[in-house]
């Protein structure tokens, strides 16, 4: 795969701007090669460890969602931000651990979390959402992998939690969210990928309340992108080929992002 542009010589909007296209030309090259529209794949920018201006840059280059692992981080660049959310030029969804206590702070910027591991979590939510009389989009975060280091639930548990989630007021279920395995081995990936889309096709089959809109495939990212816009992604989350790579942790004890 190309690497990322990441000369000096180009300001952070020029570059930001020549990597989404090589991203998006990835994805469009990925959809026909399976056969799909590549309009039928969004591209989710992830812009953890990035600044409010590196955000303002990839939207100034067409992209028109972004994700945020941390909450201290949306928090901090919310402002900065917050005339592009407005304008509906931009959505946030939280793509990291949310814990409970945190989710107001969340929902003052965000339109979707995208990572519902707990029914607890999904109700903290809806209450929040009910009592302000608005609607957030959610997806149910799987393991597929079986990863310990990963979150999410257990592909087994994730139908019984999205009809659980489904029924929630305030809350619109919209699918399924995975982070792929960190392995070399690509049928092994794909077979992840795979298995979240079954998950997705029981319960949009199961005709329970609230499950019709759960259609989205939340899965690949910049290494595995392709596998998964092959087993059926219809949101990838892209952050180092749009931003090259993330500096390391000072030490050992920051907890890796993937
Ligand atoms: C960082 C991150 C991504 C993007 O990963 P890259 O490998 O940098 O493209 C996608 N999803 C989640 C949940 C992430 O934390």
């Amino acid at each position: 795969m190309p690497d990322a542009v990441s000369s000096s010589s180009l300001d952070l909007a020029g570059r930001v701007a020549q990597n989404v296209a090589a991203v998006r030309s990835r994805i469009d090259a990925a959809a026909r090669a399976a056969g799909r529209e590549p309009s039928g794949v969004r591209l989710l920018v992830a812009t953890k460890s990035q600044s409010a201006e590196a955000v303002r840059a990839v939207v100034a280059a067409g992209v028109d969602l972004v994700g945020e692992n941390r909450v201290q981080e949306l928090v901090a660049k919310a402002p900065e931000i917050a005339d592009l959310v407005a304008a509906g030029r931009v959505e946030v969804h939280m793509i990291g651990h949310l814990q409970r206590n945190k989710v107001n702070q969340v929902l003052a910027t965000a339109s979707g979390v995208e990572s519902v591991d707990s029914l607890a979590l999904a109700a903290a939510l809806s209450a929040r959402c009910a009592r302000d009389d608005r609607t957030l989009d959610v997806l149910v975060q799987v393991n597929v992998s079986g990863e310990t280091s990963k979150a999410g639930v257990v592909p087994d548990d994730a139908p019984r939690l999205a009809h659980d989630v489904a029924a929630l007021p305030g809350l619109r279920l919209t699918g399924f969210m995975t982070i792929g395995a960190n392995s070399p081995d690509e049928a092994l990936v794909r077979a992840g990928f795979a298995r979240l889309r079954e998950v997705r096709d029981a319960v949009v089959r199961s005709g329970a309340p609230g499950s019709e809109t759960a259609r989205d495939l939340s899965m690949g990212m910049t290494g595995d992108l392709e596998l998964a816009i092959a087993e059926g992604a219809t949101i990838v989350r892209v952050g180092t080929a749009v931003f090259g790579p993330r500096p390391a942790p000072p030490d050992n004890t920051v907890p890796s992002p993937r």
